[in-house]
């Protein structure tokens, strides 16, 4: 299991590329837009090829991290697809935060031909993906899991099988829809409080240490938001991705959820009004605009890690 290909060098793939860029492994690296690759390649112990089809030729695991599972899927066919040359006993590792129908699906071409299949979502952030320290959320076989995980802990340090192939996708798409709600509720109160006197860094002394604290109180509102830095490290049209995700899976569940539901309406007008590269944690500027007031550090002193 030393032959391995990553396609997706963008913010979340190219730090676990780094991190598989080893003597031990033989890695090969495509992207879509091909100098990122052979950047990458210039600066690391690795090879850039020109499609997907050259990635998967010989290798042992597959390694993919892009923004959806159709951009995944549309790689496996063609003349430059990677079922044209991915060989029989290989596996497909898919980092993408996907949607457990599309996971299914590939999953089910790819046995036709012996190969595996794992979706694989990670969580942690670009830090956590820097740090090597991503959390991997994997559905599909136990045993197949066991026979890479050896190469996903390269990369993750908490590694956790889920179920069945889609469940990785669905528990992330819940965790994400936790954080979206988190940001805009943080928000909604923050604003309120602005307006009636509180400023929002003494609101948030107080919360962080009381029962309505969140990761988004304690480290993106302090260190992204009332810095007014929102550095752009997760963009907001993957995270409206994800809440529309996690809102079909509890339609589909039966299991109603209005929170979810309206998450994603929200999320999807702040994407909208954004655009493509919002960071995540703009959502907040949204409701600040709707509400008519900005929240700001007056003390000038912010904490706390945003991950
Ligand atoms: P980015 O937008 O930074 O990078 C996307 C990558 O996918 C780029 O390499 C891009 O290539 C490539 N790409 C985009 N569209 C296509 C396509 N149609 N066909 C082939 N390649 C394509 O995304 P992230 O790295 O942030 O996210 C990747 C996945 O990881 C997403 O599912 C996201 O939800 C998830 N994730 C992201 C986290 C984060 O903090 N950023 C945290 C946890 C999970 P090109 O260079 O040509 O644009």
């Amino acid at each position: 299991m030393n032959r391995i290909a990553l396609l997706g060098l963008g913010a979340i793939g190219t730090p676990m590329a780094h991190h598989l860029a080893k003597p031990e492994f033989d890695l090969v690296v495509w992207n879509r837009t091909i100098a990122r690759a052979t950047t990458f390649a210039s600066e690391h112990v690795a090879r850039a090829v020109q499609t997907p089809a050259d990635a998967a030729r010989d290798r042992d695991i597959v390694i993919t991290c892009l923004p959806v599972s159709r951009d995944v899927e549309s790689l496996l066919d063609g003349d430059d697809g990677m079922l044209a040359t991915m060989p029989a006993g290989s596996v497909l590792v898919d980092c993408t935060s996907g949607d457990p129908a599309t996971s299914r699906r590939m999953a089910a071409k790819l046995a036709e031909r012996g190969i595996g299949f794992l979706d694989a979502p990670v969580s942690g952030g670009v830090v956590g993906a820097v740090q090597g320290a991503l959390t991997v959320m994997v559905g599909g076989d136990a045993a197949l899991l066991e026979r890479v995980r050896p190469v996903l802990e390269c990369f993750g340090k908490r590694i956790v099988h889920c179920g069945a192939v889609g469940t990785g996708d669905a528990l992330k798409a819940v965790n994400n829809a936790l954080l979206a709600m988190h940001i805009w509720g943080t928000a909604e109160g923050l604003v309120a409080l602005e307006k009636a006197g509180v400023n929002a860094e003494v609101a948030l002394d107080v919360i962080n240490a009381s029962s309505g604290r969140s990761n988004a109180s304690m480290n993106l509102f302090p260190e992204r938001v009332l810095t007014r830095a929102f550095p752009r490290t997760f963009r907001l049209a993957l995270l409206d991705k994800d809440v529309a995700i996690a809102a079909d899976l509890a339609r589909e569940q039966k299991v109603p959820s209005p929170l979810l539901q309206i998450t994603s309406e929200l999320f999807r007008m702040a994407h909208i009004e954004l655009g493509e590269e919002a960071d995540h944690v703009e959502a907040a500027r949204v409701v600040e605009r709707m509400g008519g007031a900005e929240m700001r550090s007056r003390s000038g002193h912010v904490s706390g890690d945003a991950a």
